[in-house]
């Protein structure tokens, strides 16, 4: 111990630092896949497809058609600290990409052997392509045929920090966290067309949704069409905020709070606010102990919401929270009283 307090100060060297950072961003397959995707919605993507083996410890592609990475941007995409999602501090205000701290990319490349494909045109020919080895970059970058767009592929997950290799459960506990992160994703998006397989086989195939009952197709696939037929659908819009989605009846619930996604502009969000105002709405019409199954989506100015409160982005700050929580609270109250027995909706009023 005395050795230690004799050293001197010393930066860290960049792929040290990145291994740092990765453990915050990267904490097994799934996580790796949530950042990749969200790059491709970034990118404006209309499809995504998505390859997996080996509960992901063994490779992980995500393939998008969105606007590709020019030649002299790819090594920057693996390098720290860049993005092309904001340039100031205003930018970071009114954030609406999901990205926006730069650090995904390098953190995985740092704990892995990543390829990238890239195109910023139409054609095929003009694609390029950079790997990185554990953060050991490819001085070059060279050309390789690929359709407008990218593709990244990431082998190998921890290879070279093999204490974090061994927290990686089995591939079956590995997929369903990444099924669990597909859900999330394609919930937020039904106008992206996605396609999941693992070890070769395909496992969801969501074409993009072009009509209400499209969508309801896909939530039924997501969450069971027992789900639909007890869930009432919401839309309702106050003060500057707009709740839509699929909440279920008192009579559909289950035993684990496990089907609960709230989106806060598209952007999936555990928040306790949230969390507070869906049980009290639910209160009086819940057993005790069962949880409710509910798909929402929260829409509000992007200014007044703060992202940047965690390296995941799963917790936000609203502004005005009391006003959230009360719109949240009194949409949902007034839905569920429709069905509720002994109450019209009129004496709730
Ligand atoms: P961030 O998303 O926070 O900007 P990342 O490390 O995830 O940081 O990505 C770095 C940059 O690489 C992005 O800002 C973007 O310009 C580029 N990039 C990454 N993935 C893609 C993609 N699939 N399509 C287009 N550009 C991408
Ligand atoms: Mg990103």
């Amino acid at each position: 111990a005395t050795q230690q307090h004799q050293r001197r100060i010393q930066v860290l060297p960049p792929r040290l630092a990145n291994q740092i950072a990765a453990g915050e961003v990267v904490e097994r397959p799934a996580s790796v896949l949530k950042e990749l995707v969200e790059n491709a919605i970034d990118a404006g993507a209309t499809r995504i497809d998505i390859e997996i083996e080996a509960g992901g410890a063994k490779l992980l592609r995500v393939r998008d058609n969105g606007c590709g990475i020019g030649p002299e941007d790819l090594p920057l995409a693996l390098s720290r600290h860049a993005t092309s999602k904001i340039e100031s501090l205003d930018d970071l205000e009114g954030v609406a990409s999901l990205g926006f701290r730069g650090e995904a990319l390098a953190a995985i490349s740092s704990v892995s052997r990543l390829e990238l494909f890239s195109n910023t045109h139409t054609d095929t020919s003009q694609a390029w392509r950079v790997v990185a080895e554990g953060r050991e970059m490819t001085s070059s970058v060279t050309p390789a045929p690929h359709p407008r767009g990218s593709s990244i592929t990431v082998r190998d997950l921890f290879f070279n920090t093999p204490a974090r290799r061994k927290f990686l459960r089995t591939e079956k506990t590995e997929f369903n966290h990444i099924e669990e992160v597909f859900r999330r994703l394609t919930l937020s998006r039904f106008d992206i067309g996605w396609t999941l397989s693992h070890n070769q086989k395909p496992v969801h195939q969501l074409p993009a949704c072009d009509s209400d009952l499209a969508g309801e197709q896909r939530i039924g696939k997501l969450l069971g069409r027992e789900f639909l037929k007890n869930a009432l659908s919401v839309d309702i819009e106050a003060t500057g905020l707009r709740l839509r989605g699929w909440v279920g009846l008192p009579t559909h619930t289950r035993a684990q709070a496990d089907q609960q996604y709230f989106f806060v502009n598209g952007r999936i969000v555990r928040d306790k606010l949230v969390a507070h105002a869906v049980r009290q709405a639910y209160r009086d019409v819940l057993f005790h102990g069962r949880h409710p199954v509910f798909v929402l989506y929260l829409e509000l100015d992007p200014a007044v919401v703060d992202v940047n409160v965690h390296p995941t982005k799963h917790e936000v700050r609203f502004r005005d929270g009391r006003l959230v929580h009360d719109f949240l609270f009194s949409s949902l109250h007034r839905s569920l009283a429709e069905v509720r027995p002994n109450q019209s909706p009129d004496t709730l009023a």
